[in-house]
């Protein structure tokens, strides 16, 4: 098939991350290509779960989040063992499509994304490689290659006014875009994995991740859908570095957990040496990083949540920019927004892997663990009250600018949002409330092509929600300018 060797928007990776950008980038119209040096999708042992943050983003993007969630099991509690000792943590958390993460299998979730692909007629090109980026100040000019051993087809020239870098973690992010980023590591140590059905697991929960610490070592257990359990182990690496099989890792969880566990065909062992690493901006010019390209976290439970928020969050505002509805300065938020969350994340995370291997659990965590005072959710609330992009000039109290909506999104009554559109929220007029001046508002989202304009219950604050359900503005109702001058900043 001829392809078009000048698009808006190139993205490199068709994993989770590439996919979800391209998606949102579909959405708004963009002319895109997607290409992946594999040569056809990824099925192998990957991320088990969805945090509620991802959830929403995937609702605002039109999947089928409500057929998902009956297919997925939810995780209600983490419950952290030590010695004797246990304690159990609520996961709720703010999401307006589920107060909980659920486990489901990453392929489920790559499936839906390329069906989504496909409604718009992006077709992804695997066994395409990437293999050199030359960016200037208008776009980016990349060189592609058929992927694989020397091939005849000749190398192709393609020129982007975009790219999207979404090629996961330790695949040359650094040498093809130049990008620094800060990497740390933690010698001695090893991560493994393994899927299994488990016999007997009496006083295991269906909707509870178990977590057993003990000296250098900790194991767990987290659902999966179907009655599977992913076990999980991080210990100290062995000098030869063999690889166990899942029989082996199932018989390790259980003599850290001391469970008596027994495994119906175990599978899918996997293991990894931990390591952090960060870009310094996610952001060089024409050129946007998103997912592992950006941040390479030591724990696997955050790679396609946190990758997946990044290509939301990037390619809302890029798709606003392209089609001429946002200025250029809503993509300067991007780094602001996402590596701040990133560096909570690679915090979060160094810090329950330092916990997992501490050489004395009892006397450096007990304590803590014993009053509650770990913070169990894995995924920290994401709010971007400090971004460029929120202002607040409301009272004090409530959500705030930066915060997500809430109410915005409410899959029961039917009310989504499409990620192309920002929701101005008016209140309506009531007896002792300041009056609403409704036809001014009105005149406003009518200039701007990206806003609808939605009635609310009566009150004294006016929201404008960006397209992923954040606040960008919260402001008194009889105010109108200053939603005017924000509006006239960022949207076109
Ligand atoms: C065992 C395991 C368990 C996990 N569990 C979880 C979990 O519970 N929760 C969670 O959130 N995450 C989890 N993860 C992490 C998650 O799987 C990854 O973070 C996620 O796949 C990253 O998505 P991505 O799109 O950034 O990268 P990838 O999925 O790696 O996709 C990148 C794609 O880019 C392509 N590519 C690279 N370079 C080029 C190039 N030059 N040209 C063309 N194509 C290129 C690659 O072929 C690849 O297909 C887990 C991972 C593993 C291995």
């Amino acid at each position: 098939m001829q392809r078009n060797t000048e698009v808006d928007v190139l993205v490199i990776g068709a994993g989770p991350v590439g996919m979800t950008a391209a998606a949102v980038l579909a959405e708004y119209g963009v002319r895109l290509r997607i290409v992946d040096r594999r040569p056809g999708p990824d099925s192998g042992t990957r991320c088990t779960n969805l945090w509620p943050a991802t959830l929403d983003a995937m609702a605002f993007m039109g999947l089928d989040v409500g057929e998902l969630l009956e297919r997925s099991q939810p995780m209600r509690h983490k419950v952290f063992h030590l010695g004797e000792d246990s304690f159990s943590s609520d996961l709720t958390e703010y999401g307006a499509v589920s107060p909980v993460p659920l486990t489901q299998s990453q392929d489920v979730v790559d499936a839906m994304l390329t069906a989504r692909l496909e409604r718009f007629g992006v077709a992804i090109e695997y066994g395409v490689e990437a293999c050199r980026v030359d960016p200037d100040d208008d776009g980016v000019t990349v060189v592609l290659r058929p992927a694989g051993p020397a091939s005849d087809a000749p190398a192709e020239r393609v020129r982007a006014g975009w790219l999207v870098a979404a090629q996961g973690m330790g695949t040359g992010a650094e040498e093809l875009l130049g990008v620094r980023r800060t990497v740390r590591s933690f010698p001695g140590v090893r991560i493994l994995h393994a899927d299994a059905r488990l016999e007997n697991r009496d006083g295991i929960g269906p909707d509870e991740e178990h977590i057993y610490l003990a000296a250098s070592r900790s194991a767990g257990l987290v659902p999966l859908p179907g009655g599977l359990h992913r076990l999980f182990l991080m210990e100290p690496d062995p000098a030869g570095g063999e690889r166990p099989g899942a029989r082996e890792i199932v018989s390790a969880v259980a003599r850290v957990s001391g469970l008596p566990l027994t495994a119906v065909e175990p599978a899918c062992p996997w293991w990894a040496r931990p390591e952090s690493r960060i870009a310094e901006t996610f952001r060089l010019g024409r050129v946007l990083l998103a997912g592992g390209s950006a941040t390479a976290l030591p724990l696997t439970v955050h790679g396609m949540n946190n990758g997946m928020q990044d290509a939301f969050n990037l390619a809302w505002k890029l798709g606003m920019v392209v089609r001429g509805l946002g200025d250029e300065v809503l993509l300067d938020s991007y780094t602001v927004e996402r590596r701040r969350v990133a560096r909570k994340l690679v915090e979060v995370t160094e810090r329950v892997l330092g916990m997992g291997t501490s050489e004395d659990s009892q006397a450096t965590h007990g304590p803590r663990i014993r009053q509650g005072r770990v913070d169990m959710r894995t995924q920290p609330s994401v709010t971007y009250r400090q971004s460029p992009l929120s202002q607040d000039q409301g009272r004090p109290g409530g959500p705030q600018a930066g915060d997500p909506m809430p109410g915005l999104l409410d899959l029961a009554a039917g009310t989504r949002p499409c990620c192309t559109e920002w929701t101005l929220l008016v209140p309506r007029d009531s007896a002792g409330a300041p009056p609403v001046p409704l036809a001014e508002l009105r005149a406003l989202a009518d200039k701007y092509a990206a806003v609808r304009l939605r009635l609310t219950e009566p009150g004294s604050t006016v929201h404008l929600v960006r397209p992923d359900g954040h606040i960008a503005f919260r402001g008194p109702v009889d105010d109108p300018a200053a939603l005017a001058g924000y509006a006239a900043r960022f949207l076109r």
